[in-house]
């Protein structure tokens, strides 16, 4: 491991989708898909067991809704009588300290979980939350993309079907509003983005929007082609999720700080759509792949985007892949 990559592993809220990223860092170039899987079970160790040493935080947002850091993706907890809502469930092994973290939140138990999507490190905990009685909704897709062998193309990976407990018991395909805790959750698909399973949830009276990985924080973001997303869905879904917030609205991202607001929300949109212009010109203009890296499309945002694990030639390949 190289010492960006352990830079990169002390910090927190770093991800799955960030394997082939911190391999191209640490090696300076492409690695064979040979070394890239070899590399890549490497990091899922190291991200486990940094996961398992890191704390997880709390930060009140509105009513009874807290955001938690420290477990891959932000987390989003509604919290009251019906039992604690969680959108996203983190890695497993962040049990303790999500146990932890939740207690302190009320003393009821977790009786619903709403996965944003199928990736790692916001599903990993599903199985143990529903072993203590949370029941799992999802997207349709994050079902069948839970429940097959699963390779990740950018990170050279194969995900193994998630054991039984772990698997959403009910899925839907459209929008659709749960009342609980005295809260409208509004649940809606997005057209294809970050993955073609993720879902947006509106906590609707607090006027509290988590969306899912269609927003990194101040990071530049994963784009999973392997299941259904590419960057104009992101830059589609960044619209969208403009379209319905205020300057009142808190707004979780997936990764990055995890409370947020639509004008940051509006920075990371633009600069997708910049860095998206600059490489479809590259490459319609013949430039290869590694000739579009060299010319540093992405130069103008990297000192604010660029300083997490999806680097900049990383996000430059994650782009040209879609225009
Ligand atoms: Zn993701």
């Amino acid at each position: 491991m190289g010492l960006r990559q352990k830079h990169l592993l002390s910090r927190r809220h770093f991800c799955l989708c960030c394997m082939t990223g911190g391999a191209f860092a640490a090696t300076g170039g492409w690695l064979t898909p040979r070394q890239a899987f070899a590399e890549a079970r490497g990091i899922v160790t190291l991200i486990k067991d940094s996961a398992a040493s890191s704390p997880v935080t709390a930060y009140k947002l509105r009513g009874n809704v807290s955001v938690l850091e420290g477990s891959g993706g932000n987390i989003a907890v509604l919290a009251g009588p019906d039992g604690k809502v969680l959108v996203d469930g983190g890695i497993s092994v962040s049990r303790p300290q999500l146990t932890k973290t939740l207690s302190g939140l009320g003393a009821e138990p977790v009786t619903y979980l709403i996965n944003t999507h199928w990736h790692f490190d916001h599903a990993d905990g599903n199985e143990w939350l529903h072993a203590v009685g949370a029941k799992i909704i999802a997207h349709e897709n994050t079902r069948k993309h839970l429940s097959e062998i699963q390779r990740v193309e950018d990170w050279d990976y194969n995900f193994l079907p998630s054991p039984e407990g772990a698997i959403p018991s009910e899925v839907l395909s459209t929008n659709r509003t749960l009342k609980l805790n005295g809260t409208s959750l509004e649940l809606k698909p997005y057209k294809p983005a970050h993955t073609d399973g993720d879902l947006s949830v509106t906590f609707a009276e607090l006027d509290i929007l988590h969306v899912a990985d269609t927003y990194w924080n101040g990071i530049y973001p994963f784009i999973d082609y392997s299941t259904g997303g590419s960057i104009d869905g992101m830059i589609a879904a960044s619209d969208a999720n403009l379209a319905v917030a205020t300057d009142h609205t808190i707004i979780i991202p997936g990764h990055g700080k995890p409370v947020s607001n639509k004008s940051e929300l509006n920075e990371f949109r633009d600069m997708l759509v910049d860095i998206r212009d600059k490489v479809e010109a590259l490459k319609k203009s013949g430039r290869t792949l590694e000739e579009t890296i060299a010319a540093k499309p992405t130069a103008a945002h990297d000192a604010k985007w660029g300083q997490f694990v999806i680097d900049p030639p990383f996000f430059t390949k994650l782009v040209y892949e879609g225009v």
